[in-house]
């Protein structure tokens, strides 16, 4: 089926595909990281892009899926025609929940390899938008799609064995060792940061991927920081990188998150 790295001939493709980032590139250009249904990852030209009068850019907004017409070129993938499929308004009229997806989109473009075509990967990106559109707690809610890219990509973080020495979870002390993908407990605990066993206890209850399961999660507020703090370096290492967008999440999205989870004193 595959076709060996592009061979030279040139195609024209129609795909389904979730546009993961846009950016500048060139004088009047943009390129945008697609990841299509039919072909994986893209990364893709948008010719004139940055001109008042194109059409083509307004339907290449990240966090949509877009219906896209790709011509191959040998070395140059170029965006010939784009129609929005899905844009996921709730994601554009409530920041905590656009700031969020933002995290899952750069995940997705740091963890997914280019021509990568992993089973389920499309629906699992579909899916997670519509899950952080939806879900209340867009903490949670991005916590829990993390894990699952995660788990789909072959980096499944261990939170019911120890990460080190491979043996069950009993007692404490817990640590987070994102080197090791998940726990390191008891003696090990040491090699990692202190994880609360609550924050641990949630980390688990994610990880088993049952959608239920966050709307019955009611985290403090500083276990729920340790949960999402433990899921991004997780992700950062298996990228290999920090992700951009998680300190910007930190900064504006507390700020937003619903009342029953701030406490207000009188
Ligand atoms: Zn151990």
């Amino acid at each position: 089926m595959r076709g060996g790295g592009g061979g030279g001939v040139a195609r024209l493709e129609r795909s389904e595909a979730v546009v993961l980032a846009s950016r500048d590139a060139g004088e009047a250009d943009r390129e945008v990281v697609l990841l299509t249904r039919a072909h994986g990852k893209v990364v893709a030209q948008v010719r004139g892009a940055r001109r008042v009068t194109s059409r083509l850019a307004g339907s290449l907004e990240p966090l949509a899926t877009v219906d896209v017409m790709l011509f191959r070129g040998g070395r140059r993938t170029t965006v010939t025609g784009a129609a929005h499929a899905q844009p996921f308004r709730a994601l554009r009229s409530d920041l905590g929940r656009f700031l969020a997806a933002n995290v899952f989109a750069e995940a997705l473009d740091a963890l997914v390899p280019v021509g990568d075509v992993t089973d389920g990967l499309y629906a699992l990106a579909v899916g997670g938008l519509e899950f952080l559109a939806s879900e209340a707690d867009a903490d949670l809610a991005l916590a829990f799609v993390l894990t699952k890219l995660l788990a789909l990509l072959g980096y499944a973080p261990t939170w019911r064995t120890c990460a080190a020495c491979g043996r069950p979870v009993e007692g404490g002390p817990y640590g987070l060792s994102a080197a090791l993908g998940g726990v390191v407990a008891g003696p090990c605990a040491q090699g990692g940061a202190p994880l609360s066993p609550p924050a641990l206890g949630a980390l688990a209850l994610l990880a088993e991927g049952r959608p239920a399961a966050v709307r019955r999660l009611h985290l403090a507020p500083g276990v729920r920081d340790e949960v999402r703090r433990a899921v991004w370096a997780l992700v950062g290492q298996a990228a290999g990188r920090p992700l951009r967008s998680a300190p910007v999440y930190e900064a504006v999205a507390g700020a937003t998150r619903p009342a029953s989870t701030v406490r207000i004193d009188p």
